[in-house]
């Protein structure tokens, strides 16, 4: 009984969304899409939801000409504390397939889905992902989410998207295996790209410290000393004992400066830059892209490393 009256509410749901969404679509692009990928999606296109404008970007790549990637954050929201609207109910709503991270990034997803009734597949990008190694005093799946910030796991990324994208859409699976080959081969040459660009940092200087925990697999695939982090998870402050300690640790190591993210206020780096002397350099990239000409992960990973290399060479 129980079960028919979900089926029907699902199904009208589903109709009225769908509804909805031709017009939304018929009249404009979708400003959450990601605009990563040229060539957009062809006739026939399906949406692809996910929680970051990050992913969206590497899933467009993948789906070119066959998926639309829409995020549920908007470019320069936080991830960590995003909270979904009932528009993003009607968004899930109309996904034919659903990506997330997962390890405590965006598990949100996970308890809207159920309120929403979605049932897409659903794929945790970041969860068991084969290939990768921990974190020295890690555990499997309490690991630190941001596995993407080392451009050699964001390619174990792409791989997993075309694994599901051939699974929901098994005619198209020749275009998603090319299309991963290729961009993944893009991937290979930013990556050489960055080794080369902090190659030319002073070996002393390779020192990060970050606002929020994001950069600990980008610090070690690139040879960085992570001395420290200004708070253990977006929406959580630190104690004046934290801060006091965190200040210490930049005197010792000779820190040169410290980086913080566009999502996030300045307020507590501009504190711990005043209290070491170390410079501020405040618009690092990523849980998310930002504005032009920061709107794709290529551009991100270029642009922070850029940053890194002026700030600290
Ligand atoms: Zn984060």
């Amino acid at each position: 009984m129980s079960l028919s009256i979900t089926t029907v509410s699902r199904n009208l749901v589903t109709r009225f969304v769908s509804l909805f969404a031709a017009v939304v679509l018929a009249g404009c692009a979708s400003p959450a899409s990601s605009p990563g990928a040229s060539g957009g999606p062809g006739p026939g296109a399906f949406d692809v939801v996910t929680t970051t404008t990050v992913f969206a970007d590497l899933i467009a790549n993948v789906g070119r000409g066959h998926v639309r990637a829409v995020s549920l954050v908007p470019a320069g929201g936080d991830v960590h504390t995003f909270e979904p609207k009932p528009d993003d109910l009607r968004t899930l709503a109309g996904a034919k397939l659903l990506v997330m991270n997962g390890l405590g990034l965006d598990d949100w997803l996970e308890k809207t889905i159920t309120s929403a009734n979605r049932d897409a597949p659903l794929v945790k990008l970041a969860v068991d992902l084969p290939g990768v190694q921990l974190l020295e005093g890690e555990e499997p799946g309490t690991q630190n989410p941001h596995l993407w910030m080392s451009v050699k796991y964001a390619e174990l990324y792409v791989g997993r998207i075309a694994d599901a994208l051939r699974e929901v859409d098994p005619a198209n699976a020749t275009d998603y295996a090319a299309n991963a080959t290729a961009y993944n081969a893009s991937l290979k040459e930013l990556d050489g790209w960055v080794r080369d660009q902090v190659g030319a940092i002073p070996a002393a200087n390779r020192k990060l410290v970050t606002f929020h925990d994001a950069f600990p697999y980008f610090a070690r695939e690139y040879g960085i000393d992570l001395v420290g982090v200004a708070v253990n998870a977006p929406g959580q402050d630190p104690s004046a004992a934290e801060i006091a300690a965190l200040v210490n640790a930049i005197k010792a190591a000779g820190v040169k400066a410290i980086f913080s993210e566009n999502q996030f206020p300045t307020k507590l780096v501009d504190q711990i830059g005043a209290e070491t002397g170390a410079k501020v350099v405040a618009n690092l990239y990523d849980d998310s892209v930002g504005d032009p000409p920061v709107t794709s992960y290529d551009a991100v990973i270029r642009w922070d490393v850029t940053a890194l290399v002026d700030a600290l060479k």
